[in-house]
């Protein structure tokens, strides 16, 4: 439950929402679609929901605003032969939330692909243009993560024909259709394989992956090689990225659950709610399975959607 909530649909009704707040000294939250949030308790503030809409196309830019969906964006610019977004087809949410955490899959980040983010700051009113750079982006992070004054309005793509089609899911299935790698091909396979191993979010709740992919040294990588050979590994100009769903997976802990939370059968990075657990089940889980995977392999997963209030952990 939010203290205020309200909907903005264009930038005066977000520079009214942020008048509101400042007037009562109320801390602001901005809210997507949801898709990446665990709400623990009562929020005690004003909850913006953005719903600011449009989006233009040329051969040289994409520009959609924040409060389109992102997997309609992605789709539409597939059906209209704008390259570039193909493996990122099908993650759920909001235009304006996938830089905050630069979202990633099938070997893309947003920032393989992003020229800029265009941004309101809710504190001075300033508009303010990121450039690719600007935006301090990484492995699921950017600096919006830190700095929540930035409500980001609108996001501008590059569309790009550099294919990424070597992960083993897309590749087989090119294979098996015998498709030709091209923009189009690659969106059907990585809709295939997301519909193939993920739950359904709308009928089975849950944020998607739980943990994010720890990266470690190739020192790390090459000690916990010796000791299990089968442990997959993916290159990552930051280190090597291991897999967190393989490391639960391993400990055989698909399956466990906790009040009404279970590990999902179908992927073991999806923790699924099944019976409208509370915030604790969720805290319990999480710390055991972070836990089981330290002893194992001394390594910490660290959780990957966004707790809210902050000060609370998991
Ligand atoms: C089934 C499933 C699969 C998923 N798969 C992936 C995946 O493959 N890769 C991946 O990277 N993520 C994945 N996710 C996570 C999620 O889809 C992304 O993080 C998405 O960008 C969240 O969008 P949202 O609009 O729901 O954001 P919300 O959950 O509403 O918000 C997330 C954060 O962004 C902030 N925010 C939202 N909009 C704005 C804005 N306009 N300005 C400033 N801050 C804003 C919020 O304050 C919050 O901090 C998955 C989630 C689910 C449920």
């Amino acid at each position: 439950m939010a203290r205020w909530f309200c909907q903005v649909n264009n930038h005066e009704e977000l520079l009214e929402a942020a008048a509101f707040a400042k007037e009562r000294s109320l801390h602001i939250f901005v809210l997507g679609l949801g898709t990446n949030l665990i709400l623990g308790k009562h929020i005690d503030g004003l909850v913006i929901r953005n719903n600011i809409r449009g989006k233009t196309f040329s051969d040289s830019e994409v520009k959609a605003a924040s409060g389109e969906n992102w997997e309609e964006l992605v789709g539409f610019c597939n059906y209209k032969g704008v390259p570039g977004l193909e493996n990122l087809a099908l993650i759920p949410g909001s235009v304006g939330a996938a830089p905050i955490q630069n979202i990633g899959a099938y070997g893309v980040e947003l920032s393989d692909r992003l020229k800029t983010v265009e941004t309101l700051n809710l504190i001075t009113n300033e508009v303010v243009t990121f450039s690719n750079a600007d935006c301090e982006f990484s492995y699921r992070d950017s600096r919006f993560k830190k700095e929540k004054e930035w409500f980001v309005t609108g996001v501008t793509i590059s569309p790009r024909n550099e294919l990424v089609f070597e992960y083993p899911d897309v590749k087989a299935y090119l294979e098996e259709n015998e498709l030709k790698e091209s923009s189009k091909a690659i969106y059907r396979a990585v809709c295939a394989a997301r519909v193939r191993k993920l739950p359904d979010f709308r009928r089975f709740p849950n944020v998607g992956s739980f943990f994010k992919n720890p990266i470690v040294t190739t020192e790390e990588y090459q000690r916990l090689k010796d000791r299990f050979p089968e442990m997959p590994k993916h290159i990552d100009p930051r280190g090597i990225k291991l897999s967190a769903a393989w490391l639960i997976d391993s400990l055989g802990l698909k399956g466990e659950s906790v009040g009404g939370i279970s590990i999902s059968r179908q992927h073991a990075l999806v923790l699924v709610n099944h019976s409208a657990a509370t915030f604790d089940d969720l805290q319990k889980i999480s710390k055991f399975i972070r836990k089981r995977v330290y002893s194992a392999y001394n390594v910490l997963l660290e959780v990957e959607p966004e707790v809210c209030p902050p000060q609370l952990s998991l």
